[in-house]
């Protein structure tokens, strides 16, 4: 099973991905965690990210597709995975396209959360608050926002002319939503 979360910074995605990718036994692979362990670790990957990350800017695309090229051909990616926060750009769709066509798979869906921007914002500042985001201002906040909807809300298309796309309402209790992505998945529920 090889599948895209999608959705603006703040939809909810790093918690859904764990729900999803658990009941496929496949790694949730966010390229933003991902990014913000090398940056903690002080990585020279880490020290290059951190300068686009702390302006709410994209980390260059050749960084960004090298590091996920690497992420999916370890051993427990073999089964399959599930992006979160990647691709982000249309060089990255090209890309990865070009990574799962060479292993002989295909990507099986993209699951798109749909939620209330000002509900979104409101969500990132208490993130920040709780998890000590310091670096996460109001105005960066608004920026990766901003920087979604120019740079990756357009990427959909791309995948909706494929008819893979999912689009769920991301408003809610959290179980409602992993409950709304798992009909869309025709996930049968065990109980
Ligand atoms: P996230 O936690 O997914 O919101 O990612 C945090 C930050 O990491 C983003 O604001 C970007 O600076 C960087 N980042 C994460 N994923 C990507 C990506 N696919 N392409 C470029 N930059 C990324």
């Amino acid at each position: 099973m090889r599948l895209i979360l999608m959705g603006p910074p703040g939809a909810g995605k790093g918690t859904q991905a764990k729900f999803v990718a658990d009941h496929f036994g496949i790694p949730a692979i966010s390229t933003g965690d991902i990014f913000r362990a090398n940056v903690s670790e002080g990585t020279p990957l880490g020290i290059e990210a951190k300068r686009f990350m702390d302006k709410g800017e994209y980390v260059p695309d050749e960084v960004t597709n090298q590091m996920v090229r690497n992420r999916i051909g370890e051993p427990d990616a073999a089964p399959g995975f599930l992006l979160d926060g990647y691709p982000r750009t249309l060089a990255q769709v090209e890309e990865l396209d070009g990574m799962i066509a060479s292993s002989g798979h295909r990507l099986d869906a993209v699951v798109v959360l749909r939620v209330d921007q000002d509900e979104v914002v409101q969500r990132l500042t208490q993130r920040a608050q709780v998890e000590g985001r310091a670096d996460d201002t109001e105005d960066v906040i608004r920026r990766r926002q901003a920087v979604y909807a120019e740079e990756t809300e357009p990427l959909i298309q791309v995948y909706r002319d494929r008819g893979i796309v999912h689009e769920i309402d991301g408003m809610g209790e959290v179980e409602d939503v992993t409950k709304r992505i798992f009909a869309a998945l025709d996930v049968v529920p065990q109980s």
